[in-house]
């Protein structure tokens, strides 16, 4: 198919991919509708891809070349023990082929990715999209409605298009929140311990909860990069059930008075200073939520990355799956004739996928937060029965590898 007009809405990983996607695959014209008006490259937190996740869509065109990127090869699984000292007493290690990003690299390689042709339009706060015959409308925070012939939802957990698309799917909130932050890897030393190997990722694992570290590149050199998953204080002040009530990020005083309090309580003591390294201004709050969209279609509405499924982040998923959306949706573009095969192709790929993802990303946080394990007596034997359980049949964390169209379901 060529030509046509195609609006992506949100212009994060997912919709500066889908932007590309629509571009190279013969869109006539392509608009990427941002809502930010600063610097989004300057949202510097750190994500993973699998190696094999990555190879697919270097191969694709999805993933450009030349991105910062930091080699992982293992992940040690920690556990505190004052008898094996203050980095505590390492139960297991298993293999990580992964390699971490900085967000706001990532999103850069991208967004220079996208051909000359894309109109990137920052400042531009979709409030509303409706669906009529053979368009796609969109309502922008100023009141102007314009129409294309596709618009793409990329606009995140949140979604406006989503209303549209699949009315009645909302991110339902797992329970737990995680604190994430990252800093300049030469502080480290002021642990006075001496670094871990640049290529091991930690996972600190206490009762109720686990932090994942590792290094990220940055703009300026190495950085340090933690998550750290558990339930956050239960005061009745923090309305944490409905996305739209916690701004993204969010680290609220009594959020933040929390954090020193778990670390001296439930972390080896190094890992506990490596953590408070950590700047305030560096250091984010996120709830956890679950969402497999019912419906990933909708008249001439589709819905990518976040916007569509949100997988806890312990699968280490996220963009991966925002990238494979894009990768099906061009693959999707050349092999059809009409929008509606475009449509129903797509749906096909990347709605069973989805639900997959979420199903094994639930398994992952009730066993690393909601049920964790007497960690304290845990032996590598031990762990990875328990690790094969929480994969039940999936192959591995890191999202699935991408597989030829199934029949359209829903
Ligand atoms: C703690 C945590 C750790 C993670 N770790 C990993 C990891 O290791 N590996 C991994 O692959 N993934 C990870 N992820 C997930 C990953 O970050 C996302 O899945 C991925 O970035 C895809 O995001 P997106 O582009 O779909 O949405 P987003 O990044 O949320 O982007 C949505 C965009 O839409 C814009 N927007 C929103 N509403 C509107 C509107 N109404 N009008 C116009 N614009 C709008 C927003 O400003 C934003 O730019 C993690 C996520 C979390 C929370």
């Amino acid at each position: 198919m060529q030509g046509g007009t195609v609006a992506v809405i949100g212009g994060s990983i997912a919709g500066c991919a889908f932007a590309s996607a629509a571009a190279r695959a013969g869109a006539d014209e392509v608009v990427v509708l941002e809502r930010t008006r600063g610097r989004l490259a300057d949202r510097g937190l750190g994500l993973c891809i699998h190696d094999d996740r990555s190879a697919e869509l270097a191969a694709t065109g999805a993933l450009p070349p030349g991105i910062a990127a930091h080699r992982l090869t293992r992940r040690r699984w920690v556990v505190r023990d004052a008898a094996a000292g203050p980095a505590g007493r390492t139960f297991w290690e298993q293999p990580f082929p992964f390699h971490s990003y900085h967000w706001g690299l990532l999103w850069s390689g991208l967004r220079e990715a996208t051909p000359e042709s894309v109109v990137y339009r920052q400042g531009a706060a979709v409030t509303g999209v409706a669906a009529g015959g053979d368009r796609a409308r969109v309502r922008l925070g100023d009141g102007a409605v314009e129409e294309y012939d596709l618009a793409v939802g990329a606009d995140g957990y949140r979604s406006v298009v989503r209303e549209a698309v699949s009315r009645t799917s909302r991110p339902e909130y797992a329970g737990y929140v995680c604190w994430r932050g990252n800093f300049d890897a030469r502080r480290l030393a002021e642990t006075g311990e001496a670094d871990w190997p640049r290529d091991a990722v930690t996972t600190v694992c206490f009762e109720g909860g686990s932090c994942v570290v590792y290094r990220i590149p940055g703009p300026a050199g190495s950085r340090v990069n933690w998550v750290l998953y558990a339930m956050p204080p239960q005061s009745g002040r923090l309305r944490l059930d409905d996305p739209t009530s916690f701004p993204p990020g969010r680290l609220t005083a009594e959020l933040a008075a929390a954090l020193p309090e778990l670390l001296e309580r439930d972390f080896p003591p190094y890992w506990a200073r490596v953590i408070s390294l950590t700047d305030a201004e560096h250091t984010f709050v996120q709830p956890i939520y679950d969402l497999a969209s019912a419906h990933t279609t909708a008249g001439r509405f589709l819905l990518a990355g976040d916007a569509a499924v949100v997988a806890r982040p312990h699968t280490t998923s996220g963009a991966a799956k925002a990238l494979q959306d894009a990768s099906a949706f061009e693959t999707a573009w050349r092999r059809s004739g009409s929008w509606d095969e475009l449509l129903d192709a797509y749906r096909a790929a990347r709605g069973p996928a989805g639900r997959e993802l979420v199903a094994l990303a639930r398994r992952l946080g009730r066993a690393q937060v909601e049920r964790t394990p007497a960690w304290a007596v845990m032996d590598g034997r031990a762990a990875q029965a328990w690790w094969r359980d929480q994969l039940a049949d999936a192959a591995d964390i890191g999202g699935q590898a991408m597989t030829a169209p199934k029949p359209a379901v829903g």
